[in-house]
């Protein structure tokens, strides 16, 4: 898709698109240094490119957006920048007539994206949720990362180790119990 603006923010102004025939569009391209996700986190360096289409309800939104999460290992707690990358289709409703400005009924739909009473489309409200069903469950700073020692305490991807038999001895013990189940 060719863009046809860039915005400072997420936030686009749809009055005029709602205006028009179903099938009428925008291509945007939209930058946004930080959106905050959920408690502490936070997507920041957040670009994409965004075609609006005017539906019989509002405005579908076709976006791809890339961002960076921070986050921490979970073997190791070492920083680990995650870089996400989304792509999604998902419509907003109008929530008044554009023109009388009369509410209009809410769609049969579970958990909508709204346009607002004065026509804004917030996409950041959509690259949220779509970014944090993205979010790595087990984020690692690296695959193989041996992660801190449980019995000693130390890193040891930086410093081996003499508890490892028994972390050994420990793992065969659990596999013992899930074989006597
Ligand atoms: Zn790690
Ligand atoms: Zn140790």
């Amino acid at each position: 898709m060719v863009p046809r603006a860039t915005r400072p923010d997420l936030t686009f102004n749809v009055a005029q698109l709602l205006r028009e025939d179903i099938g009428g569009r925008r291509n945007y391209e939209f930058a946004e240094p930080a959106l905050e996700l959920d408690g502490a986190l936070v997507l920041r360096d957040v670009r994409g490119v965004v075609r609006l289409t005017r539906t019989a309800s509002g405005v579908l939104a076709d976006a791809r957006a890339a961002g960076v999460v921070d986050l921490e290992c979970i073997r190791c707690l070492a920083a680990v920048a995650e870089s996400l990358s989304l792509a999604f289709r998902d419509e907003f409703h109008a929530r008044v007539e554009v023109n009388t400005g009369m509410p209009l009924p809410p769609p049969d739909e579970d958990d909508p994206f709204f346009i607002s009473e004065n026509h804004m489309l917030d996409l950041g409200e959509a690259i949220r949720e779509y970014a944090l069903i993205a979010m790595p469950m087990r984020p690692l700073c690296k695959p193989e990362c041996l992660g801190l020692c449980a019995s000693c305490g130390v890193d040891r991807n930086v410093t081996p180790c003499t508890c490892q038999e028994h972390r050994g001895d420990d793992r065969f013990a659990a596999l013992r119990a899930l074989l006597d189940d």
